[in-house]
């Protein structure tokens, strides 16, 4: 307890020498004398030092890293370069929930804004910060999956978890999801901001219309369960709401009893074993 009253203290006199850095910044630029197009005042100290220690600062499961920052400028489309000043790699929701609380607790004080990256596969720059924070979701995945097997079955799962390692996970239990892409090496957070279509669109339509629940940390670093009958709007707003409307760190996924008989190329270890089983019965 001492101990987190003392790194309050440090984040509280952090914040109030960025506020007097800032005020000193306006107040500079205020008196400048750019008559001549030359301006006589120094450089003003850098918000952006004082911002990073106090983000190191954060008491995290995981870590914010500062350095090896350069591939989260980087994404499929290889056409934007918006390099963060950190990438926080969470072991909890709690930090993901704990670092943008943080951010929006800043208030005007930063400029520092937010992007979820999954597996980088957007095209546009959209999971990029530029001198930002890039929340790495793939380093949640460790999370377990959760199976409920009756009538209506599901899975929850973890939004940074990829729709490959879900696939191999529910045909272990003879069930696959509904919706899926046709490329899997894709998260369940990064499809399901942009909707997600397969060959099964047609029949169950695309992945955000096969979704129970959803579990959001939203911009004010809450962490809200929502569904089309509880927090509708937050529910609706994150689907295919390209990352905008929050973060989805976990997904109740619908599923259906799997085929017995699948594409070779779906085949891996496992499934052949469940399938083998099946042709069995
Ligand atoms: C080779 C390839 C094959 C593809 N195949 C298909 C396909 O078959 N079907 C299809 O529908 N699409 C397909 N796509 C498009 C792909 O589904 C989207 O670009 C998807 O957003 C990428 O997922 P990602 O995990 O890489 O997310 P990222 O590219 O990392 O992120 C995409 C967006 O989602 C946001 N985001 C990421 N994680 C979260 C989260 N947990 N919560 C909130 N927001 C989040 C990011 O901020 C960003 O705005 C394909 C793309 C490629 C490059």
């Amino acid at each position: 307890m001492a101990y987190l009253l003392e790194q309050k203290d440090f984040i509280f006199t952090i914040l109030i020498v960025i506020t007097l850095a800032r005020g000193t910044k306006q107040n500079e630029n205020l008196c400048s004398n750019h008559t001549y197009g030359i301006s006589i005042i120094s450089s003003p100290p850098s918000d952006s030092s004082i911002l990073h220690l106090s983000l190191r600062m954060l008491n995290l499961e995981g870590h914010l890293s500062f350095d090896n920052i350069s591939h989260a400028a980087k994404d499929f489309g290889n056409r934007y370069y918006y390099l963060p000043c950190a990438i926080l790699y969470p072991k909890s929701v709690t930090d993901i929930s704990t670092t943008i609380k943080y951010i929006y607790d800043l208030g005007t004080t930063s400029d520092l804004t937010v992007a979820a990256r999954g597996h980088g596969h957007s095209l546009e720059g959209q999971a990029q910060a530029n001198q930002g924070v890039v929340i790495n979701m793939e380093h949640l995945s460790g999370e377990n999956m959760d199976f409920y097997t009756g009538n209506v079955p599901y899975v929850d799962v973890s939004g940074g978890h990829l729709w490959i390692n879900v696939l191999h996970e529910t045909l272990k239990k003879g069930l696959t999801p509904k919706s899926w892409t046709d490329y899997l090496h894709l998260t369940i957070g990064g499809t399901l901001s942009n909707a997600g279509v397969s060959g099964q669109a047609f029949k169950y339509g695309p992945q955000i219309n096969n979704v129970f629940q959803l579990e959001v940390v939203t911009g004010t670093g809450d962490v809200v369960t929502c569904s089309e009958n509880h927090n509708a709007d937050l529910f609706h707003g994150v689907l295919g709401g390209l990352g905008q409307f929050g973060i989805i760190t976990k997904a109740r996924i619908a599923l259906e009893p799997s085929p017995i008989m699948v594409p070779k190329t779906l085949l891996h270890q496992e499934h052949e074993n469940y399938k083998a089983i099946h042709c069995m019965k």
